[in-house]
């Protein structure tokens, strides 16, 4: 029994010392000496802040049991590597592809999707070559007319968009939700159409809507979905309106 556990273990979890994805890699290496190892170019995702710097890469060299690795520097010397860590890649990742914060209460349901939505979808709508750019979208007030927003891409970021990238424009009016479940469904159902590709594939009809929506029921956004109805539902007679067959 024992030895049967013991052979397990050392094979689903091999210790990180021992990792050959991490040969060469040891705490308080200084972090040109990692960038030797694993290139900015390849990149991810990354997060600056003062003293601390993280780090994320695609694929952990040679290490098939995990998708995404990430370094954490303190003063430019490592302190700690973290694999699959979706909530740090998150924060990365919105970091630069968010254009707005306000209200909180959306950029919360922004996040809340990325973190409960399957991994590997995640994985997809937050790929830099074909990232989605979260902005916001404004139907009342001076700037339902007109507004710009500019992406400056610096000598710093590694490179991204080479598949073209997705804009996902959120209305302010969803601020009028006090609570981020019914936005996550609207934000999930727009993440379902990339990962369907509706719009590449020209399906931009009912039919797409309701694949959309079945979607996110899949996902586990069944309550929000309920709720978003409810509350930015579209009425029945609007022209833009698909109902839901009853089937
Ligand atoms: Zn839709």
């Amino acid at each position: 029994m024992t030895a049967i556990f013991l052979c397990w273990s050392s094979f689903a979890w091999p210790h990180a010392d021992h990792d050959p994805g991490l040969r060469g890699v040891y705490k308080g290496m200084p972090e040109g000496d990692l960038l030797v190892i694993y290139p900015k170019d390849d990149l991810r995702n990354f997060r600056h802040q003062p003293q601390d710097d993280w780090l994320t890469y695609n694929k952990p060299l040679d290490d098939p049991f995990h998708a995404l690795i990430t370094f954490h520097f303190h003063d430019g010397k490592l302190s700690q590597w973290r694999l699959n860590d979706r909530s740090e890649v998150i924060k990365e990742y919105l970091g630069e592809f968010c254009y707005y914060q306000d209200p909180d209460v959306i950029y919360q349901a922004v996040r809340n999707v990325l973190q409960r939505m399957p991994y590997k979808d995640f994985l997809n709508v937050t790929n830099r070559q074909r990232p989605v750019l979260f902005t916001e979208f404004y139907d009342s007030g001076t700037a339902r007319f007109a507004s710009s927003s500019e992406f400056i891409m610096t000598k710093e970021d590694p490179p991204c968009c080479k598949e073209g990238f997705t804009i996902v424009k959120l209305g302010m009016g969803l601020g009028l939700s006090r609570t981020p479940g019914p936005i996550e469904a609207v934000v999930a159902h727009e993440l379902a159409h990339r990962v369907l590709d509706s719009i590449r594939k020209g399906k931009v009809d009912c039919d797409a809507e309701r694949a959309s929506n079945r979607l996110i029921r899949k996902w586990g956004f069944a309550k929000e979905f309920k709720e978003a109805s409810r509350l930015f539902g579209q009425k029945k007679g609007d022209p833009a309106a698909c109902q839901e067959l009853r089937n």
